[in-house]
């Protein structure tokens, strides 16, 4: 069913995207960022989701009769972003990979490294402030200058500049990450906005925010997450900034066409009833999330960081003794206002 109306929304837009010149398909691959950007001809594709998604990102690339990804962006190599990317490698030919890290002990990372590898397919670490071509797009590489000990805050973050529309998309970046971006000094003023990190309140600071005042914003969220993803505070600052929302959970895959004047926007489905784009919580959720989520015995938070984490995971066993606060459910854990680590996902 909901690959029939996928397909429904490819043929109502293909006359739009054969008059428009660069088309953005922001995918609905749940919990995850997947982005399949045209342009004159060129593909580029940006993060590939979870490894779950990966027959929907083949099916999409197939059903816009892409053969060729001239340039593939992993943003970082968490599982939600490198997942996907292994089905689109597998069946299209790769110009070049863009990557900021080699190495990455995760089994989603690892198959893509191989997959790319067996391709004769270098990773390539493009150097922030350089920018390349794609179609008559110019991209700007804007992060990371420098590694952080956070994978999140090392998302190579870009900025696709087209005709009068700019688009900026920041992967997982959190705040260390973009107080960088706005100390380097780039132009990040921008048209659309792949808001940082699924919406977390970890990421898209105010500042930052008020520096890039997107007229829209994408957010890429699964229902019901247990991450905390959008926070009521992120989508409150861009509803303030008068930001249009799209959120993958509520409007399902979001595709944006332009001819660098004009930029429609259609979505796979519109919220209705309570959906609300700026109030809908991952808090309203929690009921239907925790079932999939079992809880953990208990949780380590880092009263500096003011992150929790699960206690398996390295940011817990590397806490020092005099900055851990122990609580035994999340709910406590975020009530006392620390946020869920990136990386393990409590
Ligand atoms: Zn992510
Ligand atoms: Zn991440």
């Amino acid at each position: 069913m909901k690959r029939l109306m996928i397909l429904f929304l490819l043929f109502m837009l293909a006359a739009a995207i054969a008059s428009a010149d660069l088309s953005i398909h922001f995918l609905d691959v749940g919990q995850g960022d997947a982005v399949i950007c045209t342009c004159d001809g060129k593909v580029m594709m940006i993060d590939g989701g979870r490894p779950e998604s990966s027959q929907m990102i083949y099916s999409y690339l197939r059903d816009l009769g892409i053969e060729k990804i001239d340039i593939m962006v992993l943003t970082h190599p968490h599982s939600d972003h490198v997942g996907g990317l292994s089905a689109a490698l597998s069946s299209c030919d790769t110009g070049i990979i863009y990557t900021p890290i080699y190495y990455y002990n995760d089994p989603a990372f690892l198959r893509f490294r191989d997959m790319a590898a067996e391709r004769n397919l270098p990773f390539v670490m493009p150097l922030s402030g350089t920018s390349f071509s794609f179609g008559d797009a110019r991209v700007t590489v804007l992060a990371p200058y420098k590694l952080f000990g956070d994978t999140n805050d090392n998302s190579l973050v870009l900025r696709i500049a087209y005709g009068t529309h700019t688009f900026l998309f920041t992967g997982d970046a959190e705040v260390p990450e973009e107080q960088e971006i706005l100390g380097s000094g780039a132009e990040i003023a921008s048209t659309v906005l792949k808001v940082g990190h699924h919406g977390s309140g970890s990421s898209s600071s105010e500042a930052f925010l008020k520096a890039v005042h997107p007229k829209i914003a994408l957010i890429g969220v699964g229902p019901g997450n247990t991450y905390g993803h959008p926070a009521l505070d992120v989508l409150s600052r861009l509803r303030d900034l008068g930001s249009e929302i799209y959120r993958t959970d509520l409007h399902g895959t979001v595709i944006l066409t332009s001819d660098g004047k004009k930029l429609e926007i259609t979505t796979e489905r519109q919220p209705t009833g309570e959906e609300d784009v700026y109030t809908l919580s991952w808090a309203m959720l929690t009921g239907a999330a925790e079932e999939e989520h079992p809880p953990a015995e208990y949780y380590v938070g880092n009263v500096k960081s003011q992150k929790f984490h699960l206690p398996e995971c390295e940011g817990a066993l590397k806490m020092s003794e005099k900055n851990k606060m122990v609580f035994d459910t999340r709910e406590e854990a975020i009530a006392a206002g620390y946020q869920p680590c990136g990386t393990c996902h409590p």
